[in-house]
C-alpha cells in the first residue's frame, strides 16, 4: 500500500519531522491536520505536513498515530507553504514555527470548530420561573431570569462573563428546570458558499458615516494601485506624512477586495496603541465581520477570533505581527501599517521573524498585492523602491485643511532649564495653553528619574541583576529595574554612607509633576507603559485628551502612535539626544522616525503645528539634516552612510546570541561556534559581549555574520546552524539565531 507514511511537525527543539504509519482502518490524513502521536513516552500533538509512500526509517520502527483530532486541515496548504519558507529563512524548526502560527488551545487539542451549545427552560421550568422560584437562591433565580429571555436558550459564550454561572446552572438543571441543547452551527464552513448580497458594497450600508472624497494624491495612489489590476503579487510602498490620509488609502483598497468577495488583513505594530484604526475600520464596514487578532486576548477570545478567521466569517482581519499567520481563505490583499515598526520583528525567543518581511513573502506565494504604509519608511523599504522591487507612492500633503507643523531645535545649553524644562518650551506651551490648544510633551524615559545616587559618596542605586541603574518611582516610593523587572523599597538614605540620596534626571512621573506645578488647575495626563498595564485605562488615557479634559500629555512614544488629537497645536520633545551617538547602527534611523513621527501629531486639525525640540547639540547634522530636509533628505544621507559601511541594507546579518550565568559560558559558546564555522566568503564579527552584558542575572553576548549576498549568507548558516546545536559548549548557554536583526548591542 502506498502512502502509508504520514509526516508530522511537532512541537519540539529538533530540527526534523516525524514519521508515522496510518492506521489502515481510518481516514488516510490530509497535511495541516492535527494529529495525535505517540513521542517517547508521551503523547504530543502534531500537525502533518505531508503524506509520504517511503520513509527514511524501516516499518517496523515506525509507530502509528493515534488519532485525528478533525476531520479538516487545520491549516491550508499555502500557509503551511508560508510556515515552511518561515522555518527554512530564519533555520528554525518548522515544529517550533507552526506552533506560533497556532492558537494556545489548538495546540492543547481544542476542536477546530465550537460545538456551540445553549440552555433554556423546561416546561418546569417556565413554571418555576412563574412561581417565583428558586426563592432562597437568588444567584440561580437571577440566571433562570436571565435564561428566559432568550426563547431558543441563551448560547454558552454569552454566559461566560456571568459569575459562577456553571454552578447555577448545575443546580437549576438537577431540579430539572432547565436543559442544555446544541445549536446548529453559526456560519457556512466553505466560505464560497455564502450568500453573494451579503458581501456587496460593504462600506454603503451605514448613512451615518460620511466616505470624504480622496484628495488629489490620495485619488492618483488609488488608480495607480487600481491600474495594475486587484490581482497578481506588487508591493506598494505608501510614504505619506503624518495626516496624509494613509488609512483612507488602506480603506478604499480594502472595500474593492471586499466587493469583490475576497479577504483582507490589516497588520499593525501593537493593536492596544491604535484603538482608532480597529474603530475607523469597524465603523466603515459596519457589516462586515471583523476579527481583531493581538496579545492581549485571552486564550479563549484568541481561539474564537482564529476560529472566526479560518472558517472564512470574518472577512477582515486586522492584527498585531503573529497575524501575518492567520488562516484565511480567499485572501486578496494585505495591508502592513506603520511598516517601519520596530515590533514588526519578533526580537526575543526562539523563532525571531520579521511580520512584515513574511508578508510579503505571503502576498507573493498568493499571488496578490501588498501595500506598506508609513510617514516614516523604513531604510530597508526605500531601497527596495530603488531596486524596482516595491512601487512609491506619495501622499507628501496633509489631508484637509491640516498644514505640516514647523519644527524648531531649542539649545539646552543657551537655556535655563528646570526639570528637564528650558523656558522657551514653557513659555511657548503656555501660550498653546491660552489659545485653547493641546500640548504633547515626549520623553523617552518612563519612571520619575533614571537615577538614584548619594549626595556625599558617589553611590548610584544599581541594580543587583543587571548592568544598569534603577529606576525611582517616586509615588510608589519604589526602585524598579526596566530589563529584570525587580522591586525595591526606596531609600531614604545611602545605604553606603549614611548621608542624603536624590533623583538625577528625568523620567514622564516627574515631568508631569513638575508641569503640574508650573500650569496649576491644567488637566495633566500621562501615557507610558507603566500606566496603561490594561487596555480600557488606555482607553480611559486616550479618552481624557479627546474629550478635553486634559490639556497636556506627557508620554513616551506611546504618545506618537496612531492617535489623531484635533486639536494639539504644540509638541515638544524633550530631550533629543538619546540615540544620536548609538553603537547601533540604526538608532539613527529610530530617532528620526520618532521625532517625525511625534512631530505630526501636532496641528492635524485647523491649527498649524508648532514642534520644539530640546537639544544639547543643535548642530549635529542629523538633527539639522531632518529640520532643513526633513525625513527624506535624511533617509537618503542615512541610505549613503550605510552604503559606505557595508551595513543593511547594502548587506545581510545574521545574529548568533547567547547568554549563560556565567560570562566566559556565553562568549566560549560563540568563539567556538566562530572556531566551527565552514569556509565561506563572509564576515564573522565578534564574540562580542552586550553593551549591557548582564541582564536579569544573565550574560548575553553575540556573534555577528555579515554578508553582500543574502543567498550566500543561507547557505552558509544552512550548514552551520546544525553544528552550532551539537557543540559541547551549547548546554551552557540559552542561544538563538536572529537572521535579519533589528536591534544590535
Ligand atoms: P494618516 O494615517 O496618513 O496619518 P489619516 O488617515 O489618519 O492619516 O488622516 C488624517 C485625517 O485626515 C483624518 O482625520 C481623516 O479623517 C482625514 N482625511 C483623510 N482623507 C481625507 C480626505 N480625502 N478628505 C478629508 N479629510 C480626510
Ligand atoms: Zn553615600
Ligand atoms: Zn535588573
Amino acid at each position: 500500500m502506498t502512502d502509508e507514511i504520514i509526516r508530522v511537525a511537532l512541537d519540539t527543539p529538533l530540527r526534523r519531522t516525524f514519521d508515522y504509519l496510518r492506521d489502515p482502518d481510518a481516514a488516510a490524513g490530509i497535511a495541516g491536520q492535527r494529529v495525535r502521536v505517540p513521542f517517547g513516552r508521551q503523547e504530543k500533538i502534531g500537525l502533518i505536513v505531508s503524506i509520504e509512500s517511503h520513509s527514511e526509517l524501516e516499518k517496523s520502527k515506525l509507530k502509528r498515530i493515534s488519532s485525528y483530532i478533525d476531520e479538516q486541515p487545520t491549516l491550508d496548504s499555502a500557509l503551511l507553504a508560508l510556515l515552511r519558507w518561515a522555518a527554512d529563512y530564519y533555520h528554525h524548526p518548522l515544529g517550533e514555527v507552526i506552533a506560533t502560527a497556532l492558537p494556545k488551545l489548538l495546540r492543547e487539542g481544542a476542536a477546530l470548530h465550537e460545538s456551540r451549545f445553549a440552555w433554556g427552560l423546561t416546561t418546569t421550568g417556565e413554571a418555576a420561573l412563574r412561581d417565583g422560584e428558586p426563592k432562597r437562591a437568588p444567584q440561580q433565580r437571577a440566571l433562570l431570569e436571565r435564561l428566559a429571555r432568550d426563547p431558543s436558550g441563551a448560547p454558552e459564550d454569552d454566559l461566560a462573563d456571568w459569575p459562577r454561572w456553571r454552578d447555577h446552572a448545575r443546580s437549576l438543571r438537577d431540579r430539572g428546570w432547565i436543559e442544555r441543547r446544541e445549536l446548529p452551527p453559526l456560519r457556512a464552513t466553505n466560505p464560497s458558499s455564502e450568500p453573494r448580497e451579503a458581501l456587496a458594497h460593504p462600506g454603503s450600508d451605514t448613512p451615518a458615516i460620511t466616505v470624504p472624497q480622496p484628495t488629489a494624491d490620495q485619488q492618483a495612489a488609488l488608480d495607480a494601485v487600481i491600474a495594475s489590476g486587484d490581482q497578481g503579487y506588487r508591493a506598494w510602498l505608501l510614504q505619506g506624512i503624518t495626516g496624509s490620509g494613509k488609512t483612507e488609502v488602506y480603506l478604499r483598497l480594502a472595500e474593492r477586495q471586499l466587493q469583490a468577495g475576497r479577504r483582507v488583513l490589516i497588520l499593525v505594530p501593537e493593536i492596544g496603541l491604535t484603538p482608532q484604526l480597529v474603530g475607523r475600520f469597524a465603523k466603515r464596514f459596519a457589516r462586515t465581520p471583523l476579527a481583531v487578532l493581538h496579545s492581549g486576548l485571552t486564550d479563549t477570545q484568541r481561539l474564537e477570533a482564529w476560529r472566526r478567521t479560518q472558517d472564512g466569517s470574518a472577512r477582515l482581519v486586522l492584527g498585531t505581527r503573529s497575524a501575518v499567520f492567520a488562516p484565511i481563505p480567499d485572501l486578496g490583499l494585505i495591508v502592513v501599517d506603520e511598516e517601519h515598526d520596530a515590533s514588526f520583528k519578533q526580537q526575543e525567543g526562539g523563532f525571531r521573524y520579521s511580520a512584515r518581511d513574511l508578508a510579503l513573502v505571503r502576498a507573493q506565494q498568493l499571488d496578490i498585492p501588498i501595500l506598506l504604509g508609513s510617514a516614516t519608511p523604513s531604510l530597508e523599504s526605500l531601497h527596495n523602491v530603488t531596486l524596482g522591487r516595491f512601487q512609491h507612492l506619495s501622499l507628501p500633503r496633509r489631508a484637509g485643511n491640516a498644514q505640516p507643523p514647523t519644527l524648531k531645535l531649542i539649545d539646552l545649553r543657551a537655556e535655563h532649564v528646570h526639570a528637564g524644562l528650558s523656558t522657551t518650551a514653557a513659555t511657548t506651551i503656555e501660550k498653546h495653553l491660552a489659545d485653547q490648544g493641546q500640548v504633547l510633551v515626549y520623553i523617552n524615559r518612563r519612571g520619575y528619574a533614571p537615577t538614584l545616587a548619594c549626595t556625599a559618596c558617589g553611590w548610584v542605586a544599581p541594580c543587583l541583576s543587571c548592568d544598569a541603574r534603577l529606576t525611582v518611582y517616586r509615588q510608589a516610593a519604589r526602585l524598579r529595574c526596566h530589563h529584570c523587572g525587580a522591586d525595591r523599597e526606596l531609600p531614604r538614605q545611602c545605604p553606603q554612607c549614611g548621608y542624603a540620596v536624590k533623583t538625577v534626571g528625568q523620567g514622564t512621573e516627574r515631568i508631569e509633576e513638575s508641569l503640574a506645578e508650573t500650569f496649576h488647575g491644567i488637566g495633566i495626563a500621562r501615557l507610558d507603559r507603566d500606566v496603561v498595564r490594561r487596555q480600557d485605562e488606555l482607553e480611559a488615557v486616550v479618552s481624557r485628551i479627546a474629550s478635553g479634559d486634559a490639556r497636556i500629555l506627557v508620554g513616551t512614544q506611546m504618545i506618537a502612535k496612531g492617535h489623531d488629537f484635533p486639536d494639539v497645536t504644540l509638541v515638544v520633545v524633550l530631550n533629543a539626544d538619546q540615540g544620536l551617538f548609538s553603537t547601533d547602527f540604526r538608532a539613527a534611523e529610530r530617532l528620526a522616525q520618532t521625532i517625525v513621527q511625534v512631530a505630526g501629531r501636532a496641528g492635524r486639525g485647523d491649527r498649524r503645528g508648532e514642534v520644539l525640540i530640546q537639544t544639547e547639540y543643535p548642530e549635529h547634522p542629523l538633527l539639522r539634516g531632518l529640520l532643513e530636509g526633513g525625513y527624506e533628505a535624511f533617509a537618503s544621507a542615512a541610505l549613503a552612510e550605510r552604503e559606505s559601511a557595508a551595513w543593511p541594507p547594502f548587506a545581510r546579518l545574521a545574529a548568533l546570541r547567547a547568554s549563560a550565568t556565567r560570562a566566559d559560558w556565553a562568549t566560549d559558546f560563540l568563539a567556538a561556534a566562530r572556531r566551527a564555522a565552514p569556509k565561506a566568503h563572509l564576515r564573522l564579527l565578534g564574540p562580542a559581549p552586550a553593551a549591557m552584558a548582564k541582564r536579569a542575572g544573565r550574560f548575553h553576548a553575540q556573534l555577528l555574520v555579515e554578508s553582500a549576498d543574502r543567498a550566500a549568507l543561507h547557505r552558509f548558516l544552512d550548514r552551520w546552524v546544525p553544528v552550532v546545536e551539537t557543540l559541547p559548549e551549547v548546554r551552557r548557554v540559552r542561544w538563538a539565531l536572529d537572521v535579519d536583526p533589528l536591534e544590535l548591542f
